[in-house]
């Protein structure tokens, strides 16, 4: 757990206001992920053994999926997949009027597990990387 500072945001689709964890701009190769339904985050690094593993079965010129990538082959936190974005706890979208407000607080983030990904073989594991960079997140 680390202690991440909460943000102000507010929903475009529900107009409510929400508080988001943010890691500002001084932390390299690690990001949030949020479940699907805003109700959960969760850290992730580059530099795990894990996402390095994931890098090296990547396409040479694709630098921009593995975020994504990781998101998708995150264990579920309370049954609930994890996805690359920020998203509203009270209705789910996607979609804001704005983001990284007002602080409000700080909330310990954990982070990330890939239980289930990590034990796949390195052809599986290699499908459901190409999988992503062929077609994205599932929404
Ligand atoms: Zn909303």
């Amino acid at each position: 757990m680390t202690e991440i500072t909460l943000f102000e945001a507010q929903c475009a689709h529900c107009r409510r206001h929400f508080a988001h964890p943010d890691l500002g701009d001084f932390v390299y190769g690690e990001i949030l992920l949020c479940t699907r339904d805003g109700q959960h985050h969760a850290r992730v690094s580059a530099f795990t053994p894990f996402s390095k593993r994931v890098e090296a079965l990547m396409s040479p010129n694709d630098d921009r999926s593995l975020w994504s990538i990781l998101a998708s082959l995150a264990d579920p936190v309370s049954g609930v997949p994890l996805t690359f974005g920020l998203r509203c706890p009270h209705c789910a979208s996607g979609q804001m009027v704005y983001w990284g407000g007002k602080r409000a607080g700080v909330i310990d983030v954990p982070e990330a597990t890939f239980t289930d990904a990590a034990a796949l073989s390195d052809e599986e594991l290699g499908r459901r990387v190409a999988a992503v960079e062929r077609n994205g997140l599932p929404s």
